[in-house]
């Protein structure tokens, strides 16, 4: 048994560290038929809209609007969520078009606002079992 930690992410296939751009970009798909952006990628590579089979793999937008936003007091059951409590929780409408629901980091949960400008990043979900740092990916205040 090694007793070496990883970094390693929630869900393969959620996010790249490193985009076009060399920051992270949530993965998404988008139907070649329709338009339609689906996040995160469609498994069945189907398009729920149109039925196509035409998706081809995007990088998403880092930044977007807070849409709506919930903050939550209570740790899910399951142990599926371990980090702190309360929590925030945001809806971010991306350029695409599309709402990604993710935390919220680096900001007082009474000062989100809905329309506050927010951008992606990757962070520490908790640690799992064998002491692995999970990574997901978060919402934090734009910098810009
Ligand atoms: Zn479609």
């Amino acid at each position: 048994m090694s007793d070496t930690k990883k970094t390693i992410p929630l869900r393969e296939g959620l996010w790249t560290d490193k985009g076009h751009d060399g920051t992270p970009h949530l993965l998404g798909h988008r139907c070649l038929n329709c338009g339609e952006v689906f996040f995160p990628q469609k498994e069945n590579g189907t398009c729920t809209n149109c039925h196509s089979t035409k998706l081809e793999l995007i990088e998403l937008s880092r930044k977007g609007k807070v849409f709506a936003f919930s903050v939550v007091m209570l740790r899910p059951p399951g142990g599926y969520y371990r980090g702190d409590v309360p929590y925030a929780l945001a809806n971010v409408e991306l350029p695409e078009g599309i709402v990604v629901e993710g935390l919220v980091t680096d900001i007082n949960q009474d000062d989100i606002k809905v329309g506050m400008e927010m951008e992606l990043t990757i962070d520490k979900l908790h640690d799992d079992d064998e002491g692995n740092t999970l990574m997901t990916y978060k919402f934090r205040p734009s910098a810009a």
